[in-house]
């Protein structure tokens, strides 16, 4: 590999991670952290950046437990942030259905469904917690369904053989989101948490090489102010946006992770990214958004094309004995419940063969028709019943008389900013949570455990680790006109200055489109060594571009999305850039990363245990970002060749 691309720095460890049984590890680790007491909590300050299930339940919990909390968001409420969008469910190990599950399954599905690619430490606290969410959110009224008696309801999805998913029909996401919100507001009501809504962080402020603070705008004013505390914690969400279509919210975006990297903090596993199998195919060239269809469509809706190539009759006409339920076929032991990295991959192989549905050939189908007629049309609605008035007013097709069309799109991004076991970054007093930290799932998310991941951050696993460093505060105050605090707000401001003042002719959407669409080409589904180096120089001379020629209408002082959309995308050329090079330096497949020369011969993901057993930490430096590995021990679930057949 050329070393022009990146060079090798020393190995990361996690100096926080207990050893001993595992089970006993999270409860070891929350006795030897030290504690803050009650009256020393409401003299220390801390940030939380993000209104989503992780930074909801963490500003909402540590001002519960009476620290002082500057929460922010960019929305105009809390209650938009994406985490609204999740719908199928989240995971517990409770095993009301007394099939099976328990802690260590969940753990042990969780570690193998990500390829062997995750720590085994925090997976298994994952697992612990999660029972632990399940009651919390009942406690605070989280309608989930219910069977017919009054117990929870449960449904399966991909990558388990037991069924451990709590869901709210399809509005899983938008019900635990009100719930943390209602904590939320509670808090904001008591005094504890101050809610600054409509302000996006824009620069990390770092004083003796601790973090201390943000730089942030007012995007309805443009007003730039900086808040200074004794910890920072960024609970920012994920970076799928970079692909530009994407079944993220629109506004979804790396800014603050990404400027936290910039000043030191290492981005780990970047190019570990999840495309979801079941999203409604892309109708034209005019789309900026994708839509997602729950995985859980999957516990009832059968996944097939026809046999035949190029057979465009109506799914109607194909008789049985003409389709290939390939998943089935394929993997009859998981069928149309194999994890996402494998439905996507054997939806893209069915239509690159030339078997693809719909326009372009590029869609499968997912067929409700057996569901209803085995539990009726009316049972079929009432689980699905939101998911499926959506796919209608998009398409215009109806899904309980025709099979719904999907394809694989870019969901979730598996990497994130590097943490600890207390998740802390490298970067003392800041820390990470939910999507936007590297976190529990290795190279493959398994359905319904972001929501469980989010909420164990915010609402168990930080308010007790984070006591451990605020223990050394109150630190020392840090004034405005701190050298430190000053050149943050200066960068920020020559930026904003920048972007106004460039003398351009193309749009920031133009770039950012074009920029996605290298991504999906070359660092998509599918990565080969050569693509991904054409891809690394497509990137570099489209930013030279990006920086001559964009133009920024509007003013600093106003509510100006151009101006909010130029710094986004600028930092999406960063990232898709190391995206890139940590595929490239990566020449083994392992879960949602598919190295084409490095398959089985029936075309499966080809690990390198030997050489890739590691986490990829990359640190940002002007020339070429430096990788330093964390090496990867597996005492419980030994790695495997992943089979659901
Ligand atoms: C369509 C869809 C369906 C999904 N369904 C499921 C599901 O059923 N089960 C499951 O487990 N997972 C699901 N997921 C994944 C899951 O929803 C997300 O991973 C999770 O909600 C992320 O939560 P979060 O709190 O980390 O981030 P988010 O909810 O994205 O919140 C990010 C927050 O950070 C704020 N923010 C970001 N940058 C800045 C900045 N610079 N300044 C100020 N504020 C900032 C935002 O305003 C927002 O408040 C789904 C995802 C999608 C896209």
């Amino acid at each position: 590999m050329s070393m022009d691309y990146y060079r090798e720095g020393d190995p990361v460890a996690d100096t926080k991670a207990p050893d001993g049984p595992i089970a006993e590890r999270w409860e070891r680790r929350r006795f030897s952290g030290r504690l803050v007491n009650p009256a020393n909590r409401r003299k220390l300050r801390v940030i939380v950046v993000g209104t989503g299930l992780a930074g909801a339940s963490a500003a909402a919990t540590l001002g519960e437990l009476g620290y002082r909390v500057a929460n922010y968001c960019f929305q105009d409420s809390p209650r938009r942030a994406h985490s609204i969008a999740a719908q199928g469910g989240i995971n517990a190990a409770k095993n009301y259905r007394n099939d099976g599950d328990s802690v260590h399954r969940l753990f042990y599905d969780t570690v193998k469904g990500g390829d062997f690619r995750s720590r085994e430490s925090n997976v298994h606290r994952l697992a612990e917690v999660s029972t632990e969410i399940i009651d919390q959110c009942v406690a605070q009224g989280v309608p989930f369904a219910r069977e017919y008696g009054g117990l929870l309801d449960n449904r399966s999805f991909g990558g388990a053989q037991v069924s451990r998913t709590f869901y709210a029909r399809g509005q899983t996401g938008q019900q635990l989101l009100l719930g943390a919100y209602q904590a939320l507001e509670r808090q904001v009501a008591a005094g504890t948490v101050e809610m600054h809504t409509r302000h996006e962080m824009l620069e990390l402020i770092i004083v003796e090489g601790r973090a201390r603070g943000i730089v942030v705008r007012d995007l309805v004013t443009g007003e730039i102010t900086t808040e200074i505390a004794d910890a920072v914690v960024l609970a920012t969400g994920g970076y799928g946006n970079v692909f530009f279509l994407s079944t993220n919210a629109k506004g979804c975006n790396v800014t603050a992770s990404w400027r936290a990297h910039r000043q030191g903090a290492y981005f780990a596993n970047p190019c570990y990214t999840q495309i979801h199998p079941t999203c409604i195919p892309q109708s034209g060239d005019h789309q900026s958004k994708l839509t997602l269809m729950s995985e859980s469509l999957r516990n009832d809706g059968r996944v097939w094309v026809p046999k035949a190539h190029g057979d465009d009759r109506e799914p109607g006409d194909i008789p049985e004995d003409e389709r290939d339920y390939y998943l089935e076929r394929r993997y009859p032991a998981f069928g149309n419940l194999v994890p996402r990295d494998i439905a996507s991959r054997a939806a893209k192989a069915v239509c690159d063969e030339g078997r693809g549905v719909g326009p372009g050939g590029l869609g499968v189908y997912l067929d409700f028709a057996d569901a209803i007629a085995r539990l009726g049309r009316d049972a079929v609605a009432a689980k699905y019943g939101n998911l499926f008035d959506m796919y209608k007013r998009i398409t215009g097709e109806n899904p309980y008389e025709r099979p719904m069309r999907i394809y694989p799109a870019v969901h979730y991004t598996m990497g994130g900013l590097w943490v600890d076991y207390d998740l802390q970054s490298n970067i003392p007093g800041l820390f990470v949570t939910g999507e936007a930290n590297f976190s529990d799932h290795g190279a493959n998310r398994l359905g319904a455990s972001a929501l469980m991941q989010g909420l164990s951050d915010g609402y168990f696993v930080l308010p007790n680790t984070i006591s451990d460093y605020l223990a050394d505060g109150p630190f020392e105050a840090v004034a405005e006109d701190h050298e430190a605090v000053a050149a943050a707000r200066r960068d920020v401001e020559d930026r904003i200055a920048f972007f106004l003042g460039n003398d351009g002719d193309r749009s920031v959407d133009s770039f950012h489109r074009e920029l996605g669409k290298i991504m999906w080409e070359y660092c998509g589904m599918e990565r080969t060594d050569e693509g991904l180096r054409k891809a690394i120089g497509l990137i570099r001379d489209l930013k030279d571009e990006f920086y001559k020629r964009v133009k920024v209408t509007g003013k600093a002082a106003e509510l100006n999305q151009q101006l909010e959309k130029a710094g986004r995308v600028a930092d999406f050329f960063e990232l898709g850039e190391l995206m890139c090079i940590d595929a490239l330096h990566r020449t083994e497949s392992c879960g949602g990363h598919f190295r084409a020369e490095s398959q089985t011969e029936d075309g499966e993901a080809l690990r390198d245990d030997e050489r890739f057993s590691y986490v990829a930490a990359w640190e940002f430096t002007e020339e070429a970002p430096v990788l330093h590995k964390e090496a990867l021990e597996f005492e419980y679930v030994k790695p495997t060749q992943r089979s659901y057949k």
